[in-house]
């Protein structure tokens, strides 16, 4: 098994990527911690690892608060022992997220709250724990949209992926000697609810499809499976990394139709 003796900690750890690299983790032998702010669905997740054989645990935890994410570390650590997986993946994309002149400054703040300062407070938190377990690995979920701007306006959004991107890197560099490696996974558009939601008319949906070489969205297993290599020591000599999973998104100007 590709995990075995590890214990993770995912944020978002209730629905798409996060539940899917949760129940993959589980099947590589990890314990889990599954972290989110939807407690129905975090035990509904969790309820589902055990069923498939695995070791696992929910936290109520807002990643933006700093009590919530001390906490949740805590709690891995106090359940399994140990932390040597830490994977900041819990987001939000805004209903409202749009361009500069229509995202409000409450929209722009709550999305920077949990996207960018999440992400912070975890390896605030979670780096402590790597190092009294002697490493590990962290993945910050960032998104292609880091790298190209996306296709319909979500300003606040795209931004804050940018920063979880070079937050990334420079936590990369300052751990790289700890036996901690940070690397950003940057998924393509899926389809997951998160997306969907904010893509909801067909015009906005195949505005973003034209794009993608592949001509189709992705899949939260499909994103959960480089997760895995994250976070495996298959992936020993990647750090700040820019990790695309994208479809061809960012290989391409415009699909060839
Ligand atoms: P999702 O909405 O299915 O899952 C996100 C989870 O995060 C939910 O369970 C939600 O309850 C939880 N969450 C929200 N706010 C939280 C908070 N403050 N504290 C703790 N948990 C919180 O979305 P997903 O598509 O699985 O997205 C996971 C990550 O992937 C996000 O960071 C997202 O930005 C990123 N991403 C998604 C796509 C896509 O197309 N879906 C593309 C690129 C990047």
């Amino acid at each position: 098994m590709r995990l075995a003796e590890q214990v993770a900690l995912i944020t978002g750890g209730a629905s798409g990527i996060g539940r899917e690299t949760a129940k993959i983790f589980v099947r590589e032998g990890a314990k889990v911690v599954v972290v989110d702010v939807n407690d129905a669905a975090g035990e509904e997740t969790v309820a589902e690892l055990r069923e498939l054989g695995g070791k696992a645990v929910y936290v109520h935890a807002d990643v933006s608060k700093a009590a919530d994410a001390e906490n949740m570390v805590r709690v891995a650590e106090a359940t399994f022992g140990k932390l040597t997986i830490l994977f900041n993946n819990a987001g939000i994309s805004h209903i409202d997220d749009d361009d500069a002149v229509h995202t409000e400054e409450d929209v722009w703040d709550l999305t920077f709250a949990i996207n960018v300062r999440g992400v912070y407070l975890g390896c605030k938190y979670g780096i402590p724990a790597l190092r009294r377990a002697g490493g590990g690995s962290i993945i910050n979920t960032a998104s292609f949209v880091a790298i190209l701007g996306a296709a319909t306006p979500q300003l606040a959004y795209t931004s804050s992926k940018g920063a979880v991107l070079s937050m990334s890197k420079e936590l990369a560099a300052i751990h790289a000697r700890e036996n901690i490696r940070v690397n950003a996974l940057c998924p393509g558009p899926l389809k997951t609810e998160l997306l969907m939601k904010f893509l909801n008319t067909e015009e906005r949906r195949q505005r973003r499809l034209v794009h993608i070489p592949m001509g189709r969205f992705g899949e939260a297993a499909e994103i959960a499976n480089a997760a895995l290599f994250l976070a495996s020591s298959e992936s020993s000599f990647v750090t700040g990394a820019t990790f695309l999973v994208d479809g061809g998104i960012t290989c391409a100007y415009t699909t060839p139709l």
